[in-house]
C-alpha cells in the first residue's frame, strides 16, 4: 500500500490535513483508533468552535465542513461564529467529506510495527485482525504470531502525527518539550436533553441582566444560547448563589462548581452541551490509572451537575442526561520537539513567520485546577510557522492539532479547533507543493 500522507488520528486536526491533501488529489489514508472521525469534537463532544478572528488563514477545510454540516442541519452561525456544530452530525459529515476527497480511513487502527531508515520513516504495519480471537494469533507455544495478524506495509512519503498526545512519534521515540510540571485540568463533557430551552432562555436573560456571561440569540426560528459561572471571583455570577446553595444542601460538592459553561446544539432544539465537569484533582493525562480515575470522578460529577440542573434552571425539570463524552477533554499533553519552537514571547509580540499555517487572536486560555487562577488574556494577532509542524527527529514526520511544538502557555491559544483546521490546512498545502 503506497500513500502520498498518512495522517494518524482522524481528529480535529487530522481531518483538515487529510481532506485538503486528498482533495487536492493526493492519495491519503487516515488511520484511527476510534469507530468515527472528529476526535475532540465528536468523541468529546466540544462545541461549540471559538472564535479566532476576522484574519484567519487556511479556512478551506472549516469552510468545507461547515457547508457539509449545514446540508445536514447540524449547523449555525450564532453570535457571528459560524463553527457552531452538533456532534453527532460531525461524524457523517466528515465521513462525507473524506469519500469526496478519496481519503481512505481504517476505524479501530493500531500501529504496531514501522521501519526506519535514518531519519526517515519507511513504512509502518497496523493490526489487521481484531484479536478477540485468541487462538488466530498464538502460536502452539504461546507466542504471538505477528506474521498473521498485521497489515502489508503501508508507505508513504509523509506521515503525520495527530493524535492529540503525539502517541505515533512516542513510538518512533520522538525528542518532546518539557512540561516543567503545568498542567491543565482534563474535563468529560456531556448533553442532557429535554430541556425546554426558551423557558430556561427567558429566565436565564432575565436572571443574568446586568451581567456578560450570558448570551442567547434567535437562529433559524429556534432560541438558541450560552451561559457560565466559576468559583473564580473575577466577576459577579449570576448563577453563584444558586451554586452555593446546593453544595450547602449537599447537592453539589464545591469543587463541582469549580467551572460550568452551556451550550445549545445546532439541530438538537431541547438539547444543551456541558463543558463540564472539569476534574480539578492534579492527575497526568498519559496515564491509564490517572485517567481512568478520572472518568470515574467526571461521571459521578456528571450525575451531581444534572440533579442540580433539574432542580435549580427553570426549564431542566424533564431534562436527562442523553450523552457522556467517549473520551476525555484533555486540554494539553505531550507535546513534540519540532524544528522551531514556538513560545508565548513570539505570540504575545505577534511574531510574523516566513511560512505562517494560521493566523488568530484567540485568547491565551489557560485553565487551572485553582480558584482565581485561570488566564484568559486577550492578545492581538499572532501567526504559528509551519517550522512548529515538523519534527525534529525525522525528515518525513509532521504534527499537527494540540500536540505541536509551541510552549505551555502559548499552546493554551493555539489549540482552539478552527487554529488545528488552520494548521492542518496549511500542513496540507506544504505537502501538495511538495509531493
Ligand atoms: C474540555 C475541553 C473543552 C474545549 N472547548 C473548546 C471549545 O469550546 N472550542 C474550541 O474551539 N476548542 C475547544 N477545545 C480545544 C479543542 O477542542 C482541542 O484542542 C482540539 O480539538 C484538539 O484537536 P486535535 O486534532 O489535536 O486532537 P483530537 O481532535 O482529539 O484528535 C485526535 C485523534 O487521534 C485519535 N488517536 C489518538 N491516539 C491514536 C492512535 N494511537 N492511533 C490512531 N488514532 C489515534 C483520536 O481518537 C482522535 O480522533 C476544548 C478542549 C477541551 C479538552
Amino acid at each position: 500500500m503506497k500513500y502520498d500522507v498518512v495522517v494518524i488520528g482522524g481528529g480535529t486536526a487530522g481531518c483538515a490535513v487529510a481532506y485538503t491533501a486528498g482533495i487536492a488529489g493526493l492519495k491519503v489514508l487516515i488511520l484511527e483508533k476510534n469507530i468515527h472521525l472528529g476526535g475532540a469534537i465528536t468523541s468529546g463532544l466540544v462545541v461549540p468552535a471559538m472564535n479566532c478572528g476576522n484574519h484567519q488563514i487556511n479556512t478551506d477545510f472549516f469552510e468545507a465542513l461547515i457547508s457539509e454540516l449545514r446540508a445536514l442541519g447540524g449547523q449555525i452561525t450564532y453570535q457571528d461564529n459560524k463553527g457552531w456544530f452538533n456532534p453527532e452530525l460531525t461524524k457523517i459529515a466528515l465521513d462525507n467529506l473524506m469519500q469526496k476527497a478519496n481519503v481512505d480511513v481504517i476505524y479501530q487502527a493500531n500501529i504496531s510495527n514501522f521501519i526506519i531508515d535514518n531519519k526517515n520513516i519507511k513504512s509502518i504495519e497496523i493490526l489487521d485482525k481484531m484479536l478477540s480471537i485468541p487462538n488466530d494469533t498464538i502460536h502452539k507455544d504461546n507466542v504471538l504470531d505477528n506474521s498473521n495478524i498485521l497489515s502489508e506495509p503501508i508507505e508513504a512519503l509523509y506521515y503525520v502525527d495527530a493524535t492529540g498526545n503525539c502517541d505515533f512519534s512516542k513510538k518512533l521515540n520522538c525528542k518532546f518539550l518539557e512540561n516543567e510540571n503545568k498542567n491543565q485540568p482534563m474535563s468529560l463533557r456531556f448533553v442532557m436533553s429535554g430541556v425546554d430551552i426558551k423557558t430556561f432562555a427567558e429566565w436565564i436573560v432575565d436572571y443574568d441582566k446586568d451581567r456578560d456571561a450570558t448570551t442567547t440569540e434567535v437562529v433559524n426560528g429556534e432560541i438558541h444560547l450560552s451561559t457560565a459561572y466559576t468559583w473564580d471571583s473575577t466577576k459577579e455570577w449570576a448563577l453563584k448563589p444558586l451554586f452555593e446553595d446546593a453544595v450547602s444542601k449537599g447537592i453539589l460538592k464545591d469543587s463541582d462548581r469549580n467551572y460550568f459553561q452551556i451550550f445549545s446544539i445546532a439541530g438538537m432544539p431541547t438539547s444543551i452541551a456541558f463543558n463540564c465537569p472539569r476534574i480539578i484533582e492534579n492527575l497526568d493525562a498519559l496515564s491509564l490509572v490517572d485517567t481512568s480515575k478520572a472518568l470515574q470522578e467526571g461521571r459521578q460529577s456528571i450525575i451531581r451537575l444534572a440533579n442540580f440542573c433539574k432542580k435549580y434552571l427553570p426549564g431542566f425539570e424533564n431534562a436527562y442526561i442523553s450523552n457522556i463524552a467517549d473520551s476525555l477533554g484533555i486540554r494539553v499533553s505531550r507535546r513534540i520537539k519540532g524544528k522551531y519552537i514556538y513560545t508565548i514571547d513570539d505570540l504575545k509580540s505577534g511574531k510574523k513567520f516566513k511560512n505562517p499555517v494560521l493566523i488568530s487572536n484567540y485568547p491565551v486560555d489557560v485553565h487551572s485546577s485553582d480558584k482565581d487562577s485561570s488566564t484568559l488574556e486577550k492578545v492581538q494577532e499572532y501567526q504559528l510557522p509551519l517550522e512548529s509542524l515538523m519534527s525534529d527527529d525525522y525528515d518525513n514526520l509532521f504534527v499537527v492539532g494540540r500536540c505541536i511544538s509551541a510552549d505551555f502557555m502559548a499552546q493554551g491559544a493555539l489549540r482552539v479547533q478552527p487554529s488545528c483546521f488552520s494548521m492542518g490546512v496549511g500542513l496540507a498545502k506544504y505537502f501538495i507543493k511538495n509531493r
